[in-house]
């Protein structure tokens, strides 16, 4: 899901050396620096990884002679995974992408296609450890999701996919309560894009003063508990990353820059921004 069509607005030194994905400002993970030696050449790489929402970026130390680099001991260059558009009202969308992509672009959430938003935010309880199923999409009885909890107890889940403007009411949260109560939940869980009024909160509060906690999340807490999942679900193969994103680059910096062309393939380029440098000086190239 990345590419190079936002690669000019994050072509930047600070983007590749930063310690916080630029997307979802998670803590990047440091792959600990590759050598490759090739002859008289020696590539020194370092990867940084996002669990979360995937973000990436190389950053490579080249020693020995290259042809655009020839008189410099030492030449650098760095290639930084960039945003791609996907379309979130299409409902075939893989939802690996949407969970990503919904880390890196919070705001697009509201575009979700509001089946697709409801799959995602069943795979999000799912990578907490919960049975998650999603309900079968016909008419709304309110419940959304049904989480299958210890003694046979369900947890009713409502998913509701508003703009930020359309607070939740009171009512919501007392018909919501009405559909756990009539489907044998023990307990509720309700899933907003947009804030809980005061009385909403109230509401919950007081259902739960009964003995039948309704549980209210909002974007925020949504957002947090996907970075959660999506890092306790990501298998990062350092292996596989060395040679994916390092051996790819070991060409790179022998003096060949080409044009980025829309819709390219990444896996076949590898840089987009390339610095040549001496010592601490490090220039970015047009
Ligand atoms: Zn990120």
């Amino acid at each position: 899901m990345w590419d190079y069509a936002e690669a000019n607005r994050i072509t930047t030194l600070e983007a590749v050396m930063a310690e916080e994905c630029i997307f979802c400002h998670r803590h990047l993970l440091r792959i600990p620096s590759q050598k490759f030696v090739a002859g008289e050449k020696t590539l020194l790489a370092q990867v940084s990884i996002c669990q979360a929402c995937g973000w990436w970026s190389v950053y490579r130390v080249h020693q020995g002679e290259y042809q655009q680099t020839a008189g410099f001991a030492e030449s650098y260059s760095a290639t930084i995974g960039s945003l791609k558009e996907l379309d979130l009202t299409d409902i075939s969308t893989p939802l690996a992408e949407v969970r990503q992509y919904l880390l890196a672009k919070e705001n697009s959430m509201f575009d979700a296609h509001p089946q697709l938003f409801e799959n995602v935010v069943a795979s999000v309880f799912s990578g907490l450890g919960w049975n998650a199923r999603v309900t079968a999409y016909s008419g709304d009885d309110g419940i959304d999701i049904v989480l299958d909890g210890p003694d046979d107890k369900t947890i009713g889940v409502q998913v509701k996919r508003y703009r930020r403007e359309r607070r939740i009411e009171a009512e919501q949260i007392r018909s919501f309560a009405g559909a756990l109560l009539l489907n044998g939940h023990t307990k509720g869980v309700f899933v907003a894009t947009s804030p809980f009024r005061k009385g909403a909160q109230n509401t919950a509060r007081k259902y739960a003063d009964f003995g039948y906690p309704i549980e209210l999340i909002d974007a925020e807490k949504l957002l947090d508990a996907l970075g959660i999942a999506q890092i306790s679900s990501s298998k990062i193969g350092k292996k596989q990353i060395a040679s994916y994103f390092l051996r790819t680059g070991v060409h790179v910096g022998t003096g060949l820059h080409r044009e980025f062309s829309p819709g390219e393939d990444i896996r076949l380029r590898s840089v987009i921004l390339q610095t040549f440098a001496r010592g601490d000086f490090i220039e970015e190239e047009d």
